[in-house]
Order: structure tokens, then C-alpha cells, then sequence
């Protein structure tokens, strides 16, 4: 297990945006001032109460992800202050990864200076196309040069490494659409690429609007040809592809994710967010209201909360594993005695394995999730 497989990172979930877009399933409301207020407040108090708790005994944080909904819906200086605050309740490992999402449109130059000012080092910008018509039909605000400003602003203000989240599989959305997008988005050079397959989550406009016949599901076919052409075209223009949907320049793979694949401890702050500390998930309630309830209480946030058995977390592991191209020892596949069902995988071309690692194929990829319950 490499260094970098222990780290520990916090999560900050700020779930405000001002339009949900029309695929977006994740807790958030639409930003109101007196809301992001009644967040910002609680969040304060949650922590404080960690603070008294120390639930990460005094270890440094290797990463610190602000995450959303569109964490600069709030005001640049009250994310710098937040931060502040941060650094002063935890100590922080200097080479420290220190993110915060973005929403292009909305973003200004004075704040992108505000939050590397306050030392954000890492800036993840939802771009998701570059052709317009892609946002009308998932219901994006903005326009797709916003991107190329917003990107350019950033590196004015001090932020070497970008992210840019891309969507495809999107209604209306040809191969040609796509490349398009990969091309322009060239010329901004980010140090790091995320390419998400559309997926219908229930619950979305766009469900409703796919069961209403009014927009056509995803395209399977054309979605995998899509991934091809991602991986293959970022491959020629210099980037590594780390995980099913991540794509970096040397040396910029995304130490906040890797906390996530890797097993590695993470505490999450904020309404819905998630955390595993000490072999036990939790999560936080996913509503603003009963979140600052519980905090004005002096109680922790807390809805949900698991203690991992040893096999589950060796299931976690394998299965989070496997979406790394890098793959999992071959010794952690033998110690969960799974080696018929391996084999299996192997012969149907779907796993690739040699005397140390086990690896999904490409085709395994687009079956990660098949794959990993039949190894369960
Ligand atoms: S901007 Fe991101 S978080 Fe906000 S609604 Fe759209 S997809 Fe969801």
C-alpha cells in the first residue's frame, strides 16, 4: 500500500446551486440567501462540535475537498474564512490538495483571486460540453465560452491545477458533438479531466421527461463509442487515464478521489455528506433544516452510521479497487477466496490479471459494476 493510500481528507458539501439541472440527483437546493445564511451558521457549529470530538485524533489532512451543489454560490470570503477555520480546528499537511468546485458561469475573476488567496490549490469547474445546445437539454444556465473565461481567470488568479467535469451521453448529443468538446477544451490546458456517462437517476427531470417520451434514454452504443474517443484522444494529448471516468497530466491525479477508491479515511461535513472513519460510515441527514436542528442541539448531524465488518471492507476495497486501471493486488482477490469466480471473469475477458495485480479490461470498464457483484 503506497503513502498515498492512507491519507485523509475532509469533505465540505455546500448544496445550494442556482437551477438544478435537469439530470441532477444530488441533496441541494436552489440558492436563497437566508438558506446559504442558516448553512453557513451550522457548518460553523459542526465544527466546533468535531473540534471537541477530534474524531481524526490529531492527523494531518492530506486533502480538503469544498464540493456540491456549487460551492461558490456562497461568497468568495466566506469560503477563505471557512478555510481559515478549517486550518485552525485541524492541522493540514503542507503539500495538501485543497479543491473547490466551480461554476463557471457564475464565478468572477475577484473571487477566483479571493480563494487562492486563501489557499485553494486545486479549482474543479463543471464544463460538461462545449456546444451550447448540450446545455439546453439538461437545463444548464450559462454559456459554454463562460468555461474558457472562467478558466482563464483562474489561472490569472494563481490556480495551476484545473479540473474540468465533461458529461457525455447527452440528449441530442452526437460522437462529433463530443469531440468537439474534447478539442476545445484543449486549448484551455487543464491538468485534469473527468468524463461522466450520463446516467437517469429517478427522481430527475430527466427521467420524467425520458418516461413521458419526450427525450430520448442514453444511446448505449454511442455512449461506449464516446468513452473510446475520450480515452483515446486524451491518451494522444498527454493524459493518464487513473480510473474509469479520470483522466490527469502527470502528476495531477486527484489525491481528493483516490481517498474514496483507495479505502482511505475521510470525514464529510455538511447536510448529506458522507464519512468513514475507523471502519465505520456515516452520513449526515440530507436536509438543511434538521441538519441545523440537530447542530443548534449540540448534536452530530448524523443519520446513518455502519460499522464495516472485515469482509465488507475487503468487498470495498475490491470493488473501489477495480476502478483504478492500476487494479488491486491479486493477493487481496486470493484472500477473499474468489478465485473461481476470477477465473471466470478472466476467460470472458472482462478482468486481465498477472502475477501481482488484478485489472477490469476496457471491456470489463463498461461492466465495473457487473463485474464487481459477481464477485460478490
Ligand atoms: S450545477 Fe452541478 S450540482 Fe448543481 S444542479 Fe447542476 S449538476 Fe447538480
Amino acid at each position: 500500500m503506497s503513502p498515498l493510500d492512507k491519507d485523509l481528507g475532509l469533505y465540505v458539501h455546500v448544496p445550494f446551486c442556482r437551477r438544478r439541472c435537469h439530470f441532477c440527483a444530488f441533496y441541494l437546493e436552489i440558492a436563497r440567501a437566508d438558506r446559504m445564511a442558516l448553512f453557513h451558521s451550522a457548518l460553523i457549529q459542526e465544527i466546533s462540535l468535531y473540534r471537541r470530538q477530534e474524531p481524526l485524533d490529531g492527523r494531518a489532512l492530506q486533502s480538503i475537498y469544498f464540493g456540491g451543489g456549487t460551492p461558490t454560490a456562497l461568497p468568495a470570503r466566506q469560503l477563505a474564512a471557512l478555510l481559515t477555520l478549517i486550518r485552525a480546528t485541524w492541522p493540514i499537511d503542507s503539500t495538501a490538495e485543497i479543491t473547490v468546485e466551480a461554476h463557471p458561469s457564475s464565478v468572477t475573476m475577484r473571487d477566483l483571486a479571493v480563494l487562492a488567496d486563501a489557499g485553494f490549490n486545486r479549482i474543479s469547474f463543471g464544463a460538461e460540453s462545449m456546444v451550447d445546445k448540450d446545455f439546453d437539454s439538461i437545463g444548464r444556465f450559462g454559456r459554454v465560452q463562460d468555461t474558457a473565461t472562467a478558466v482563464q481567470a483562474a489561472r490569472r488568479a494563481g490556480f495551476s491545477n484545473i479540473n474540468l467535469d465533461l458529461m457525455y451521453g447527452l440528449p441530442g448529443q452526437s460522437l462529433q458533438d463530443w469531440i468537439y468538446t474534447l478539442e476545445s477544451l484543449m486549448t484551455l490546458a487543464p491538468s485534469h479531466i473527468s468524463c461522466y456517462a450520463l446516467t437517469i437517476e429517478e427522481g430527475t427531470r430527466l427521467a420524467q421527461d425520458i418516461a413521458r417520451d419526450l427525450v430520448l434514454p442514453p444511446d448505449d452504443m454511442l455512449q461506449i463509442d464516446m468513452e473510446s474517443e475520450a480515452e483515446r484522444f486524451l491518451t494522444e494529448a498527454g493524459f493518464s487515464r487513473y480510473e474509469i471516468s479520470n483522466y490527469a497530466k502527470p502528476d495531477h491525479v486527484c489525491r481528493h478521489n483516490l481517498l474514496y477508491w483507495t479505502g482511505a479515511e475521510y470525514l464529510g461535513l455538511g447536510p448529506s455528506a458522507q464519512s468513514y472513519l475507523q471502519g465505520i460510515r456515516f452520513g449526515n441527514v440530507a436536509d438543511l433544516e434538521a441538519y441545523a436542528a440537530c447542530l443548534e442541539g449540540n448534536r452530530p448531524p448524523i443519520t446513518e452510521r455502519t460499522i464495516l465488518s472485515a469482509s465488507e471492507r475487503q468487498r470495498d476495497a475490491l470493488v473501489f479497487g477495480l476502478r483504478l486501471l492500476r487494479g488491486v493486488p491479486r493477493k487481496a482477490i486470493t484472500a477473499a477466496e474468489r478465485d473461481d469466480q476470477i477465473d471466470e471473469l478472466i476467460s470472458k475477458g472482462l478482468l486481465d490479471a498477472d502475477h501481482d495485480r488484478v485489472r477490469l479490461t476496457s471491456l470489463g470498464r463498461r461492466y465495473a459494476d457487473t463485474v464487481a457483484e459477481q464477485l460478490f
